[in-house]
């Protein structure tokens, strides 16, 4: 059994690449690496619970920052692993990646694929009911998959100056494990949600103007309310704000508690976005 009172918010920061346009521009790579819990960015070091370099393989950043979870929540914890960061840093290659390359995967289809092997090596005794957020029966990692392509087809998506590929809005995903003995009529129940945070650039960065700069003000609102329930629970304060926003009201009975949380912190190397890693990287900082 996993370890209740085992420190739960784990924060780990992921920078990318520099794209081609960088690369184009001339725009300087920022971040310099110490040791594997270290960076430093504009002279001032910033410490998590790892650090993953930009040439880390989607495999590696599963084994730490997933794995654990997904053993936990098959145990019967609830848990939330949230990707954080502006446009166009990662947060979608790496919770999703490419779903159907081996190598590209990203951490959901890989955490579909460990729940996937671990039913399939199961004692016969257990049943399994296994249903995706649209209420479809799933039986394969595959049919999770084409699951997953079809909500994001259905995903409200405003283009943005930012990236024109990419959405400013919260993509949860929510597995929910439950698992029943039928000889022993032992029950578990684990949640598990993976949360592609919208884009966490200034208002002004968007380019928003109207009806989208509402819409843009709101995201930024929610932000600052995760920010704010997640550092209340590394603080172990007693009061937790959760009901200041609709998405920690949907997380709260897996944020906290003996529930565990994973924050990957997703940064862009470049010199033209430094303010923004900046700031995102203080994000971080405020969870530890
Ligand atoms: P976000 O979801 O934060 O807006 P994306 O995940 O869509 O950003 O990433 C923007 C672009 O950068 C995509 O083309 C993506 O494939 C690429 N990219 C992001 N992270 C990496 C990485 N670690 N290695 C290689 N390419 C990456
Ligand atoms: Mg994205």
């Amino acid at each position: 059994m996993a370890d209740p009172a085992e420190c739960t918010i784990k924060v780990m920061c992921r920078f990318r690449p520099l794209n081609s346009s960088e690369v184009v521009r001339g725009d300087k790579y920022v971040p310099k690496f110490q040791g594997e819990d270290n960076v430093v960015v504009g002279g001032k070091p910033y410490m998590f619970d790892r650090v993953f370099q930009s040439n880390t393989s989607q495999e590696q950043v599963y084994n730490a920052c997933a794995q654990k979870i997904v053993k936990d929540v098959l145990e019967g914890y609830n848990g939330t692993i949230f990707a954080y960061g502006q446009t166009s840093s990662g947060k979608t290659h790496t919770m999703e990646g490419n779903l159907h390359d081996p190598d590209g995967m990203g951490i959901i289809p890989r955490i579909v694929q460990d729940i996937f092997n671990y039913i399939y090596s199961m004692d016969e005794n257990l049943e399994f009911h296994i249903k995706g957020c649209t209420e479809r029966f799933v039986c394969s990692p595959d049919e999770v998959m084409d699951t997953i392509d079809e909500g994001k087809s259905n995903r409200h998506v405003a283009v943005t100056n930012m990236n024109e590929h990419s959405s400013r809005s919260h993509s949860i995903f929510l597995i929910n494990v439950k698992q029943e003995n039928t000889q022993t009529e032992q029950k578990l129940s684990g949640k598990l949600f993976l949360v592609d945070l919208a884009g966490s650039e200034k208002v002004s960065k968007t380019g928003a103007e109207g009806a989208l700069l509402d819409e843009a003000k709101n995201i930024n609102k929610s932000l600052s309310s995760l920010g704010n329930v997640i550092s209340a629970l590394a603080e172990g304060s007693t009061y937790v704000p959760y009901r200041d926003s609709k998405m920690t009201r949907i997380l709260q009975d897996s944020l906290g508690g003996n529930c565990r949380t994973t924050i990957v912190i997703c940064c862009s190397p470049s010199s033209y976005n430094e303010s923004e890693t900046k700031t995102t990287l203080m994000f971080g900082q405020r969870a530890k």
